[in-house]
């Protein structure tokens, strides 16, 4: 019987955070959260939500705080996430996301951080190269596309190159995550809660890295 886990996982675009966080989600048994597939949902709904996030999408710019915040904070009392545990995936992105996460999670607080780290030459090469699947998000690249044109292995639906996954708005992520979310493993790593972990590699061998620290971190608490 799996115990569940609080985690958050923090990496540049492109370090494999949503590949990671699909299995860990799966290995833990507890929900994936991830801002950026709720956000991406929205805007194909075309919610209030969606049509007010999509300008800003488009152009890799940030959705402002108040409005992540609730999205994440409704999502918590949701699946369990509260007792179980979850895996988020793109949130906190800033530090003033993470003041209120702690908040959010009172009397509960989470595990561990785990920063997924890739060379940035590296992430700009899968970007260009990642195709996703917009019914159930499943990551694949042009080098690993699909079995059949382009129609998701999984679930079916098809699989696309994203609307941010342009070379300007690419530039725009990740210059915003060394400004906005790097600063967050100095946060995390001051509150002894962040595990840096090598990215490069297949996913299977960063899984079990990232496991292994889980796991240390659990049988430490
Ligand atoms: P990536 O990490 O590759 O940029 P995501 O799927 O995590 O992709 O996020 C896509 C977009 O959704 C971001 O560029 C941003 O516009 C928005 N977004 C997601 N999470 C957050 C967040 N925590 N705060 C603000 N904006 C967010």
């Amino acid at each position: 019987m799996n115990k569940g886990a609080f985690v958050v996982v923090l990496g540049k675009q492109g370090a494999g955070k949503g590949t990671q966080c699909v299995r860990l989600s799966r290995f833990y048994a507890v929900p994936h959260i991830a801002t950026g597939d709720m956000l991406r949902a929205a805007v194909r709904a075309e919610t209030v939500l969606g049509l007010e996030a999509k300008k800003s999408m488009e152009k890799g710019e940030l959705i402002p705080d108040e409005v992540v915040n609730k999205m994440v904070a409704e999502r918590l009392d949701r699946d369990g996430a509260r007792e179980k545990g979850f895996i988020l995936d793109g949130y906190p992105r800033t530090v003033s996301q993470a003041v209120l996460l702690e908040e959010m999670l009172l009397p509960l607080s989470l595990n561990l951080v785990v920063d997924l780290e890739v060379p940035t030459g590296v992430v700009l090469r899968r970007l260009a190269s990642r195709r996703v699947c917009i019914d159930c998000q499943a990551v694949y690249s042009t080098s690993q596309p699909p079995k059949i044109n382009w129609t998701c292995d999984i679930c079916g639906g098809e699989v696309i190159q994203r609307d941010d996954d342009t070379e300007d708005a690419i530039i725009r992520r990740l210059t915003l995550y060394d400004e906005q979310t790097a600063p967050l493993v100095d946060f995390y790593r001051e509150k002894s809660l962040l595990s840096t972990i090598n990215g490069v590699g297949t996913a299977d061998v960063v899984l079990s890295r990232v496991i292994k620290a889980i796991e240390s971190k659990l049988s430490r608490n």
